[in-house]
């Protein structure tokens, strides 16, 4: 008989298994903190690895249809602009990697996300506080008091996870990375001096990056993340500062025009610490285990964190669906944890690379660039061995 699954999130993940369990038949419960499922100004990145499974699961007719396809991949020298390497995007990249690579603003997508799993047994404003588990099961403790019981519970509950105290252990969580960033959405308009507004893009310097692409569904809209090294130390909660006057602009003073006015745009956003996991030896303790940011949060410089909670979710529920609890639990971190890992090494290493001056080390990059796609294909091909309808 289907296992009863609880998941604490609704996030990319969380949704995204819980659409994929409903389709299985594996009965589920989503309990979310948040009064509602909105983070309005911020976008994601999916590629063809990520949208292969929305696709699956029957969504990315819809979520393509306020997303944008970046015609191409560029990257680009900060402060001449030079075209140091490109790759297509857009039906190219689509007709390579058998699904598209999407711009999309978050709320877009957990909306549409939210709206295939339902209603019913998705409970906004129900944070969790704690987990504790047996041999044949686990109970969640809600805010408020109450608890629920459940054959299996998954954390999805993003990079400071409750479940994963409980999975591994208190003090488990992320580090922070001493890179830093700023996010903005600026109109497309407001971008004169922008080569390829359409395109995804790096603009590579010296202890800083700058990646942008477009957004919404008429392409109007281009969503930036402006990276910094430093500060070498994050005092306090890790979430965002409020920055002071001009700090953003200060750190890609005299890096070229197109740079400098898509980040004096818009007001300038807090300053937010990048973090990442250690990798945990555990994933899976008795019928509780994780998925996405809460077992393997990493930089985003791969664009790969939510892609790989969205990976996660897919495995798990095939694995739910098919196998008893125990041997479903036992074999999903078998199939993530050497991925998950791989990914987030690479993640770690191209925001080394992105940030190197001019010099020798920059033009072996620079050479490496050239065949990007090439190299990573084994990120974006994952799942590919069935058609994606
Ligand atoms: C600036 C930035 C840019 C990024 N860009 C990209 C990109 O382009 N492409 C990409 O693939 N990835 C990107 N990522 C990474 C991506 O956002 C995350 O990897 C992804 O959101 C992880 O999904 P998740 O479902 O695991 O966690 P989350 O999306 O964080 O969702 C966790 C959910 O759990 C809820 N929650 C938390 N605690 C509790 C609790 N105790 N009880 C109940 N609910 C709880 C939260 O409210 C939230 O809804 C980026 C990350 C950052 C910081």
């Amino acid at each position: 008989m289907s296992a009863q699954v609880v998941i604490v999130g609704g996030g990319i993940g969380g949704l995204t298994l819980g659409i994929a369990l409903r389709r299985a038949g594996v009965p589920v419960e989503i309990y979310e903190r948040a009064e509602e499922l909105r983070e309005v100004g911020a976008a994601v990145a999916l590629s063809a690895n990520g949208t292969r499974v929305l696709y699956r699961l029957g969504i990315g007719d819809g979520l393509d249809a306020v997303s944008t396809q970046p015609t191409e991949l560029i990257y680009r020298d900060g402060v001449t602009a030079e075209r140091v390497a490109a790759h297509p995007g857009g039906a190219s990249y689509r007709a390579r990697f058998g699904a598209p690579y999407w711009g999309i603003h978050r709320v877009n997508l957990q909306q549409g996300l939210a709206t295939a799993f339902g209603d019913e047994h998705l409970h906004l404003g129900s944070g969790v506080a704690s987990v504790a588990g047996n041999d044949s099961g686990a109970e969640i403790t809600l805010d408020d008091g109450s608890t629920v019981t459940a054959d299996v519970v998954i954390g999805a509950d993003g990079v400071h996870s409750v479940v994963r105290d409980h999975v591994a252990g208190p003090g488990s969580g992320p580090v922070y990375s001493g890179t830093s960033a700023f996010r903005g959405l600026v109109p497309v308009g407001a971008l004169p001096s922008l080569p390829d507004p359409l395109a995804i893009q790096f603009w590579m310097g010296p202890d800083a990056h700058l990646l942008h692409y477009a957004l919404g569904a008429d392409d109007d809209t281009v969503n930036f993340f402006a990276v910094l090294c430093g500060p070498r130390e994050w005092g306090g909660v890790a979430g965002p500062h409020e920055a002071s006057e001009g700090e953003l602009l200060r750190g890609f003073e005299g890096w070229h025009p197109a740079v400098t006015e898509m980040l004096a745009a818009v007001p300038q956003s807090p300053r937010w610490p990048l973090l990442t996991q250690p990798p945990l030896n555990r994933w899976t303790r008795g019928r509780v285990t994780l998925i996405g940011d809460a077992c393997h949060a990493m930089l985003p410089h791969h664009g790969q964190g939510a892609n790989q909670s969205i990976e996660d979710a897919a495995v798990l529920a095939e694995l739910l669906a098919t196998l008893d609890p125990d041997a479903a639990l036992t074999e999903y971190p078998r199939r993530r944890r050497g991925r998950t890992r791989a990914v987030a090494r690479i993640a770690w290493d191209t925001g080394t690379l992105l940030h190197l001056a001019a010099g020798a080390e920059a033009e072996v990059r620079d050479a490496g660039l050239a065949h990007y796609l090439d190299r990573f294909s084994w990120v974006h091909s994952h799942g590919r061995a069935a058609p994606v309808r």
